[in-house]
């Protein structure tokens, strides 16, 4: 039976660690770090996830604050709001939550936030740093999920890690850290690559991130594998209160037996996500005092 990966547990553990940061900061007089959230439209996951991390914010006593926008804000609209994040001095980090309606370029938006506030680690002045000694601010599910392995002492120098999943966000910085500072062979597969089973197979760490239910089954793994579902997706079930149930990439019911250490969907990577935003903030704060 495999030893489950609890990201809720770890991160509860890093918002403890970080609490207590802040109050040593706040007891010495200082303001606690601020983070802010955009939030474009009425797409209910969004709405969920940024719920989540402005009750992350409330836990560890960060200031924390909403920005809201109806779809039909124009880019330039937006891109003014960026500006003005960018230069409020009272603002340590901030993200754009994605998907943004389709009227709105995803690559202007995030190329406009200052690097030093960009907390979800999506620029790519942040994206070009991640394999350095000293990085700067690192893309939050990759960094989650590093922090969650190096919680369980599960090594990745060394290990063949294959990656599923070759987005900007989480399967391509993945990649590169696995192998820039994990020190891990990395394979990475997509859309694109043939016989899928063959790589997964060959797996020590296997980490996907593609976003279609089932995708991986037992069959595909290796005895002792570690597994990491970065997969987040509603599927309806009448079942369940709110009318659907999360889905990871990963067949849990096959691939748990044989694998050493599984993350589940929910309460895997995605609470990571949010301790991975919360560490970033108080990054990004630190440096924004010294240089006050
Ligand atoms: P994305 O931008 O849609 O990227 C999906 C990737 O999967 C692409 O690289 C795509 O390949 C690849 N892919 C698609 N079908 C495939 C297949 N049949 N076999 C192999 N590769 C395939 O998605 P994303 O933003 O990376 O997110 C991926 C999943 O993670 C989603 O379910 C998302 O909700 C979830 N997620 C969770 C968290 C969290 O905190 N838990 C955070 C971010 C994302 P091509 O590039 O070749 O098209």
């Amino acid at each position: 039976m495999a030893i489950i990966l609890d990201g809720r547990k770890v991160a509860r553990d890093i918002e403890s660690e970080i609490a207590e940061e802040v109050k040593k900061i706040t007891d010495k007089g200082n303001r606690p770090p601020h983070l802010v959230a955009v939030l474009v439209g009425e797409d209910g996951a969004s709405k969920t996830y940024v719920s989540g991390k402005m009750k992350a914010c409330d836990v560890v006593g960060y200031k924390s604050s909403l920005i809201r926008y109806d779809e039909t804000i124009t880019e330039e609209e937006l891109l003014n709001k960026v500006d003005d994040l960018n230069e409020d001095k009272g603002v340590d980090g901030y993200i754009v939550q994605l998907p943004l309606p389709e009227h709105i370029s995803v690559e202007k938006v995030i190329d406009r936030i200052y690097p030093s506030k960009d907390v979800d680690g999506f620029t790519p002045a942040n994206f070009g740093k991640i394999d350095q000694e000293h990085h700067s601010l690192l893309p939050a599910t990759p960094m989650g999920v590093i922090e969650l392995l190096n919680r369980y002492d599960i090594e990745t120098k060394g290990k063949h890690c294959v990656v599923v999943g070759k987005s900007h966000i989480v399967g391509m910085p993945m990649g590169i850290l696995l192998a820039g500072p994990g020190d891990a062979t990395v394979t990475i597969c997509h859309i694109h690559t043939q016989n899928l089973e063959e790589h997964t197979r060959k797996a020590d760490i296997l980490v996907v991130a593609v976003g279609k239910p089932g995708l991986i089954i037992g069959d595909m793994v290796k005895e002792g594998v570690v597994v990491v579902d970065v997969g987040t997706t509603r599927v309806p079930d009448a079942t369940k209160k709110k009318g659907f149930a999360l889905k990871g990439d990963v067949e849990f019911a096959t691939v748990e037996p044989k694998a050493s250490y599984i993350t589940p969907v929910p309460g895997g990577v995605g609470p990571m996500t949010i301790a991975s935003l919360i560490m970033n903030t108080m990054i990004a704060y630190k440096k924004a005092m010294v240089l006050e």
